[in-house]
């Protein structure tokens, strides 16, 4: 047969289309896959990127399709954020028309690919009816005081004129543009979400050995819980009084209290209420005073970046224990988010604090035993700790904090690096929060039967200040309270909000997306997510994102499951001449001009045989040219097969060459459970079945052909659809792609045996037996064998060992 790859993939596509071949069912009785491949941002065109992420998720539902799994595997648009403004600053059009061409043109790229996606369940999070939903939830959160308003200082990028959350910033830079964010203090929208933080932290225990590792522990780092004492240092009479008796004394948070009698500073945070009050009321001197405010406008990952730099603010506190007056300073390593921003420094065992002393020439007190140099930051016994000298410090530890509980002047706490979620972007192209600003009411949600409170189209984007704020009428309104005249809130929710629980709307059938934005019974039945696919570039920000609403739209009572994703998988980039793909580098393969010239199936059968999914994919054109090879092999011999059906084929009868190709067809059947289960490792799949191919070309059977055939196309079939549908049409009326099939164990019956006979310590002859032979049966034939040796020879001790050989110890015949 003739391989014609845009003739069948346009056919097949057609035809999948008319049957409407990949809606799941409405049954929720049925044993269910949930297969899910992130979602794009419609920038315009599919990547490479896109491409191996999706050719690994179809592969996988493909797969549970043939065990008649209900399946769902459906396909979506992260379709609102910046990029969409960008464009139409840049080329003015607007961000609504940018966005949807770009979505049309995508789809047919999808499409082109053969990507087994439910086509009724698409949306995009552009889409009004997707808003009006995330409102609804919004809102629910807001009464549920698990979303409120409130003025802090934020990360702020200066070229987008957006608010960035603290997993937005990459080294101090906006994740999206690269400029250096500075901190700005506004009022802005969050979510709770370290309200959670244990949840989040004691959950990535169920996905232990289904999550990689790496993604785990960078969770488990981002929530950064730890454990330790919080307490007050009074300020000294001098100090009080210095400033004008507005401060008594602050709280500090440390995970060392075992340390606590080494403490020889105190650090507050360049933002921190007391030095503020310094600066701002001249009570510093100039420089220093400009050299603090300068600290304060660092963003957070700079400032760890930076070499250590502190000023003595001249005031000191008393240490609770001891009494003395300890000197008090500012220093950038102190953040204002973490700990309330002041802490207790001790030289001796913290490398930090350490590096501070060393440089400001403060002093140094060790208490702990253990290690030749300073900072030691092992264990080791108490000294010079009063009471506590002798403990070993891990006990130290829970002592000194019931010492402070007792005493009533601190108690053991959680600290969690983890910060509440910004939710506000100072954007047009996004979902609006719906809250009114009411002059008698204040802050006031929108009635639910109002929503979605949608975009306004006419509006003029310029680059400048936010579109929604500028536009003339659009925020005018009556407030959903009191009626009187309010101000509609202008913020949008961030991306981020989206794509947390679209994994929930595609659960919901289509029908009800009107009334519902989570059908709760479909929701319980489909999630969790069986399969998730997706980039590594996602694991902290996207999926803590998506696990914290999962949990907080079940305790609002929408759903009733903890975690959304029960399994997931990270692919590797793909890369060309050592580099990411990327348009700026000029190294892109474009997946329409691949497809073009070879079709979707060799880009499919490349991508998922040049690497495992979890590695670096590097661009081969000669693999490329390899897969269509391949491909046109299977076509090449169709014309081998000669039975319509699976045969019944007499193992025994055949050539030595037909049972070692039944052999390698029926191994490749073997890896594949695992492969498409559990491994993913399609490459290893493809290796086994290019091998069958190999070895069917040795021989002649035209029996060992078509089962040959018959078990590869399933095989192959999620990997290359259309080709292998369309031979299995023309083949077998595609039978053979209805169920997964069965090993015929007989092919890997071994049909004899080779034992080596040994005579006198010597290798002397060989000899093949059946399997099932007997110790007597083996020896005779061993005896046989070496006849010639064993002349005029007595034998005096014979050992079998099975599989191998015999042994026969001899002296000469008396
Ligand atoms: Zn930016
Ligand atoms: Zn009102």
């Amino acid at each position: 047969m003739r391989y014609t790859p845009k003739e069948i993939e346009t056919k097949w596509q057609k035809q999948w289309d008319d049957e409407q071949a990949f809606e799941p069912s409405d049954s929720l009785e049925q044993k269910k896959k949930y297969i899910l491949s992130m979602f794009p941002f419609p920038s315009g065109r599919l990547h490479m990127g896109h491409v191996r992420n999706y050719a690994i998720g179809d592969a996988i539902a493909r797969y549970y399709r043939k065990q008649d799994y209900n399946v769902l595997h459906p396909i979506g648009w992260d379709a609102f954020g910046m990029p969409a403004e960008n464009a139409a600053i840049k080329h003015g059009r607007h961000p609504k028309e940018w966005t949807y061409s770009n979505i049309d043109y995508m789809r047919g790229e999808l499409n082109a690919l053969g990507l087994s996606f439910s086509k009724t369940r698409e949306f995009a999070t552009c889409d009004p009816l997707y808003t009006k939903w995330e409102q609804e939830f919004i809102i629910k959160m807001f009464e549920a005081g698990l979303l409120f308003r409130e003025s802090t200082t934020v990360n702020w990028c200066p070229h987008d004129l957006t608010v960035l959350a603290n997993e937005q910033l990459e080294e101090g830079c906006c994740w999206r543009c690269g400029t250096e964010v500075v901190q700005k203090e506004m009022p802005g929208y969050y979510l709770d979400i370290t309200k959670y933080a244990d949840e989040l932290l004691e959950d990535l225990k169920m996905l232990e050995g289904k999550w990689p590792n790496q993604v785990l522990t960078m969770q488990e780092n981002w929530i950064g819980k730890s454990q330790g004492l919080e307490f007050e240092f009074e300020l000294s009479e001098e100090s009080k009084a210095k400033l004008d008796g507005k401060f008594e004394k602050y709280s500090v948070f440390t995970t060392r209290p075992d340390t606590i009698y080494g403490v020889s500073y105190s650090a507050l945070a360049a933002e921190h209420p007391i030095t503020k009050y310094l600066v701002e009321h001249n009570l510093l001197d100039e420089e220093r005073a400009e050299k603090i405010t300068a600290i304060a406008n660092m963003g957070e990952r700079e400032r760890a970046q930076a070499d250590k730099e502190g000023y003595p603010l001249g005031i000191s506190v008393i240490h609770p224990l001891t009494g003395e007056e300890v000197p008090v300073w500012t220093a950038n390593f102190v953040l204002a988010s973490y700990g309330g921003g002041a802490v207790m420094a001790v030289p001796a065992h913290d490398e930090r604090d350490h590096e501070f002393a060393t440089k400001y020439d403060l002093p140094i007190k060790r208490v702990i035993s253990g290690g030749e140099e300073l900072p030691y930051t092992g264990e080791g016994e108490l000294i010079d700790s009063a009471a506590f000298t002798g403990l070993a410090n891990y006990e130290a530890k829970a002592k000194v904090i019931a010492t402070f509980e007792e005493a009533g002047f601190g108690k053991g706490t959680t600290n969690y690096k983890l910060r509440n979620w910004g939710v506000s972007r100072q954007r047009y192209w996004g979902a609006p929060i719906p809250f009114v600003h009411c002059n008698a009411c204040g802050l006031v949600p929108e009635k639910i039967e109002n929503l979605p409170i949608a975009l306004p189209d006419d509006v003029e984007i310029t680059g400048e200040g936010n579109p929604l704020d500028n536009h003339p009428t659009w925020k005018q309104c009556k407030c959903p309270k009191c009626g009187g005249d309010a101000v509609r809130e202008t913020d949008t929710l961030d991306t981020f909000v989206q794509s947390s629980w679209y994994q929930f709307r595609y659960a919901t059938n289509p029908k009800k997306w009107n009334e519902v934005g989570i059908d709760k019974d479909e929701a319980n039945y489909w999630l969790g997510v069986d399969q998730y696919i997706g980039g590594i570039e996602h694991a902290i920000l996207h999926l803590l994102y998506a696990r914290f609403f999962t949990k907080v739209l079940r305790d609002l009572g929408y759903v009733d499951i903890d975690e959304p994703f029960n399994r997931l998988l990270t692919q590797g980039m793909v890369t060309m001449d050592g580099a990411k793909m990327s348009k700026s580098k000029g190294n892109t393969v474009d997946p329409d001009k691949l497809i073009e010239e070879y079709g979707a199936d060799t880009a499919r059968l490349f991508i998922l045989f040049a690497a495992p999914p979890q590695k670096e994919l590097e661009w081969n054109d000669n693999a490329v040219d390899g897969a269509f090879r391949f491909i046109k092999k299977l076509y090449d011999r169709a014309d081998r097969v000669t039975s319509k059906t699976l045969p019944e084929i007499d193992h025994g009868a055949l050539s030595k060459e037909a049972k070692l190709a039944r052999q390698k067809v029926y191994e490749a059947l073997q890896k594949s459970a695992d492969v498409y289960e559990k491994t993913f490792a399609f490459n290893t799949l493809i290796a086994a079945c290019m091998e069958a191919m190999n070895a069917l070309d040795k021989q002649e059977s035209g029996e060992v052909w078509s089962e040959g055939m018959y078990v590869m196309l399933n095989l192959l079939e999620p990997i290359i659809p259309h080709a292998a549908t369309e031979l299995s049409e023309v083949l077998f009326e595609r039978e053979n792609l209805k169920a997964l099939l069965e090993v015929k164990e007989e092919v890997f019956v071994q049909e004899s045996i080779l034992y080596m006979v040994m005579i006198g310590g010597k290798k002397r002859a060989e000899f093949e037996i059946n399997p099932g032979a007997t110790q007597d049966e083996i020896l005779a034939a061993a005896k046989a064998e070496g006849a010639k040796w064993l002349e005029g020879m007595q034998i005096v001790k014979e050992i079998v060992v099975p599989n191998k050989l015999v042994n026969l110890a001899v002296k000469p015949a008396s």
